[in-house]
């Protein structure tokens, strides 16, 4: 009790670093579950955010205290947008599985409320000339009286002005042909070159994320290491600090390799 009277922050700390410790394992598990993270990355990162929050709560001076707390809540608000990263990875590939069966779908009927569904998402993508260069070839001949709403569709999409750089033709991902805005296959060998540009914006998400798994890594194998030194004998410290350092680098790998196709 009286550590309490004598050092109110310090027991303050050691109070309030167990918060971002629970919210990071309880994230980091639901990730793990969802296949989005290795569970050796869950594993050693949990451990390293209890192994934080008990330097914290043990710190022999306030400035070490502070350090470590810092360390625990700094894992959580980096994790946070992170967490929106794969949301967003999750949502682009479902979009990326729709465009490609939209596309199947117009090349066999032209279906104009499956161009326009693949306007729509070309346009989150990115690629809003193409979205109604697209439509526009769609209801070429078409009466305006029967397809009034995609008519009105085309006039929205037309009303936001497009940059130049909208319109240019982009290169096919199998055969580097350059297509213009309209074509939904590739000219030359028929490819769903669009589908790259829908791809390219997983890839982005995925670079950010396995930024975050390394730094995590390297924070956790320093302060896993910095633990093993307080509670080991140096026979036993420098294997473990070894094994450590190894199983480090095989998560860092794991995730980098991860989503390449
Ligand atoms: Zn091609």
């Amino acid at each position: 009790m009286a550590f309490i009277t004598d050092n109110p922050v310090g027991f303050a700390l050691a109070i309030f670093v167990w918060v971002p410790v629970a919210i990071w394992i309880q994230g980091t598990l639901n990730l793990a579950i969802m296949a989005e993270v290795d569970f050796l990355f869950f594993v050693m990162s949990s451990f390293m955010m209890v192994a934080v929050g008990y330097f914290t709560a043990t710190a022999p001076t306030p400035g070490i205290a502070w350090l470590f707390f810092s360390i625990a809540w700094g894992q959580v608000v980096l994790a946070h947008p992170i967490r929106t990263t794969v949301r967003k990875i999750e949502l682009s590939k479902i979009d990326y599985d729709q465009a490609d069966k939209l596309m199947d779908q117009i090349g066999r009927t032209l279906s104009l409320v499956s161009v326009v569904r693949l306007g729509e998402i070309l346009r989150q993508y990115g690629l809003p000339g193409h979205a109604v260069a697209i439509l526009d070839r769609g209801l070429q001949g078409k009466p305006k009286q029967m397809y009034a709403s995609e008519y009105q569709t085309l006039a929205s999409w037309k009303r936001q002005p497009l940059a130049h750089q909208d319109m240019r033709p982009l290169a096919c991902d199998r055969c580097n042909e350059l297509n213009p805005p309209g074509e939904i296959f590739c000219r030359r060998c028929n490819n769903k070159f669009l589908l790259a540009f829908i791809r390219a914006t997983v890839l982005q998400g995925r670079t950010e994320f396995k930024l975050l798994i390394a730094w995590t890594v390297l924070v956790a194998v320093s302060v896993l290491v910095l633990l093993s030194r307080r509670f080991l004998p140096t026979w036993a410290f420098i294997p473990l600090a070894l094994i450590l350092i190894a199983v480090g680098v095989v998560v860092v790998m794991k995730a980098l390799m991860r989503g390449r196709r």
